[in-house]
């Protein structure tokens, strides 16, 4: 007998940062809602991640109603970009704090199950659309489907839409190093752009330590020992004492990305929204998450849920689109070494300079006055005879 489908007002793919935020929001916009949250995944359960949070995503979980997530884990404000000689290191203008995503997880898909949803494990294989509802594996049906299964979406791939650009990124857990303790450290390699490795502390006696670059048909993925290399040329000593190395794919935002219309939406890794020059995706994957989430609520309220993608598209546009445009530029001049030089020759020079790059690192800035000139007149130092780097602060 063909089992009748459980219905479900939302159905979420994937409980990342995106898929528990997108079950934060709908509650929000419209209380009662049935949610149900899918994973392949028993929580807790490790992610390749950077564990960099920025304060960011805490003002974000704060208007659906989570505070304090992450009070326990120290924060660090103190931001180590450099490249070779050219170090800009400063303190940021609010802390980050470093989560291991088994932490950050476990914690959002519990927020998510306070505010209603219900928590199921299964891998979805299959994602069909029908006048009325979306059915998932034959067996779960709903009003709306977010797709929020990351980097190799089942959701995408029955949308039909292509994939963008990717990178690469590796990461373990090492001791933390007394010359990296309290700060994230990035360290630009000196080609292939955008690519680089970091240590970020964790405050908890272990740091984050990784690689990441992008990749393309003429640059596929190094194995996994080659990343280690990479990291040990651009940080000597960074993976002494490593272990639970990961890597895991970022799907690039693109200046042309638009989300799609209609019932399954996707929000963040499944759309392919990182930023591309840092690998940033928590706080957009918060970001788009949550509006997902009030997008499906609100079309369902009024009894149209085929219009929770243009609802989404809507609330987006003016949020969440002009910043990939904008990251997919920076990504692109920094394919130059020269401009990611530049960049922290006027970091290093000007805090504001400095404030506004970290801004649009973490998804959410734009271009400034300040920041198109400060690097633009690093760009030309070092053709003058008298420019020298300015000290560290
Ligand atoms: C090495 C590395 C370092 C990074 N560092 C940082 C950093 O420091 N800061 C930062 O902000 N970002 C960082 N990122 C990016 C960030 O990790 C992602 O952008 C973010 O996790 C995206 O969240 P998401 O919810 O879209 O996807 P994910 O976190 O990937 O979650 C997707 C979920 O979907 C589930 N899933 C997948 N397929 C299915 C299926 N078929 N059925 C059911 N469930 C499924 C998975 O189990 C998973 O739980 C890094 C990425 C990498 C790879």
């Amino acid at each position: 007998m063909v089992p009748t489908p459980t219905h479900w007002d939302l159905a979420v793919v994937g409980t990342g940062p995106a898929g528990a935020a997108t079950a934060l929001g709908a509650p929000w916009a419209e209380p009662g809602l049935r949610v149900a949250l899918l994973d392949r995944a028993d929580f807790p359960r490790d992610k390749a991640c950077g564990d960099g949070v920025a304060p960011h995503v805490l003002d974000l979980l704060s208007e659906v109603g989570v505070t304090g997530l992450v009070d326990d884990r120290a924060p660090v404000d103190r931001l180590r970009p450099g490249c070779g000689v050219l170090v800009a290191e400063r303190r940021t203008a609010r802390p980050a704090r470093g989560v291991p995503r088994r932490v950050l997880g476990t914690r959002l898909v519990d927020a998510a199950v306070a505010a209603g949803a219900r928590s199921l494990r299964r891998r979805v294989r299959d994602v069909r659309q029908y006048g009325d509802a979306v059915v998932l594996d034959g067996e779960i049906s709903a009003a709306v489907v977010v797709g929020a299964d990351g980097a190799h979406s089942v959701v995408r791939r029955a949308l039909d839409l292509p994939g963008g650009p990717v990178a690469l990124a590796v990461r373990g857990y090492v001791p933390s190093a007394a010359e990296r303790r309290g700060a994230q450290v990035i360290e630009f390699a000196d080609r292939h752009q955008p690519s680089y490795a970091w240590s970020f502390d964790l405050g908890d006696g272990r740091a984050d330590v990784g690689y990441g670059g992008i990749v393309h048909e003429n640059r596929p993925a190094p194995p996994r020992v080659r990343s280690l290399e990479h990291i040990e040329a651009l940080l000597p000593g960074a993976t002494e004492g490593g272990e639970h190395w990961v890597g895991h794919h970022l799907p690039l935002s693109t200046a042309r990305r638009r989300p799609p219309t209609g019932r399954p939406l996707l929000v963040v890794d499944a759309a392919g929204a990182v930023n591309p020059p840092t690998g940033e995706g928590i706080h957009h994957a918060v970001a788009s998450g949550s509006k997902a989430g009030r997008a499906s609520a609100a079309a369902r309220r009024v009894g149209r849920p085929e219009a929770a993608g243009d609802r989404y598209a809507h609330a987006t546009r003016r949020v969440l689109l002009p910043h990939p445009r904008h990251t997919a530029l920076a990504a692109r001049l920094a394919r130059s070494t020269r401009v990611p030089e530049a960049g922290l020759r006027a970091s290093a020079a000007d805090q504001r300079v400095f404030d506004d790059l970290v801004e649009l690192g973490l998804s959410r800035g734009r271009p400034t006055p300040t920041m198109a000139l400060g690097p633009s007149r690093a760009l030309v130092a070092p053709f003058l005879p008298t420019s020298r780097l300015p000290e560290p602060p």
